[in-house]
């Protein structure tokens, strides 16, 4: 596949590509949503990785970001997009700002995307990023994303960053019926399941778990009452 990012980036795109044909079976296809492809060759990775791991920026695995923080697999970002299904129309939240690569990978897909980030620090420094590309349409604040961003509800998808040990009642409020939410739910340092949330019409919730994956837990401490 075609990206303006150099040999690095094209074989990251065929890392992902291979990881999801290996896990397939729980994913539930062989191939992922090109548009989703596209938006991960768009986005440059390197940007949004520290001054000290460039050289790693395009391979297929997690990264430190500081603050004990870390930007995800890139296979995941693009599964994560993925089973979200966005559309060019969508308004998207994000819980778990980070570096702002998901977010930029969003940005580039739908309308508009909001997302929150606890550490004020992470916000600022994604946020020039993204201004910095050019993606007007992705806002971020500081906050606790177990209470969404309510002023913007409802959302048309909302993906989730981080793992908690349930999944945050405002966030399935903050769902327009027919939307997804995508999240990973357990415990720290213990199995966690990527779940598919989907509202139907009369609000009711239908799950399904799509794999087992190890993310940072979605902290819930009071610190910015
Ligand atoms: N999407 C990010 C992944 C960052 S890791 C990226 O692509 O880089 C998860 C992020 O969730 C961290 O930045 C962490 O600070 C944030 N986080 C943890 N608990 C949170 C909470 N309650 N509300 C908002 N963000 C939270």
């Amino acid at each position: 596949m075609e990206t303006k990012h150099g040999s690095g980036a094209e074989q990251m795109l065929a890392d992902i590509r291979e990881e999801v044909h290996y896990a397939r079976q729980w994913i539930g296809k062989d191939v992922l949503d090109r548009r989703v492809m596209n938006a991960i060759a768009e986005v440059p990775r390197d940007v949004f990785v520290p001054d000290g791991l460039k050289a790693a920026a395009f391979d297929n695995t997690p990264l430190p970001i500081g603050y004990g923080q870390t930007i995800s697999q890139p296979f995941i970002v693009a599964l994560m997009t993925d089973l979200l299904a966005p559309l060019s129309n969508h308004k998207v939240l994000e819980i778990g700002a980070g570096s702002g690569y998901q977010t930029a990978v969003l940005a580039s897909l739908c309308g508009m995307v909001y997302s929150v980030e606890f550490v004020s620090e992470l916000t600022e420094i994604a946020g020039e990023r993204l201004e910095k590309l050019g993606y007007g349409n992705a806002h971020i604040k500081t906050g606790n994303g177990y209470e969404g961003w309510s002023e913007h509800a409802p959302y048309d998808g909302i993906l989730v960053t981080a793992a908690a040990p349930e999944v945050p009642r405002a966030l399935i409020e903050q769902l327009i019926p027919g939307g997804r939410l995508v999240i990973p739910v357990g415990q720290p340092h213990s199995r966690q399941e990527l779940m598919l949330l989907e509202k139907g019409h009369d609000g009711e919730i239908h799950s399904r778990n799509v794999l087992g994956v190890a993310f940072v837990p979605l902290v819930n401490k009071p610190i910015l009452k």
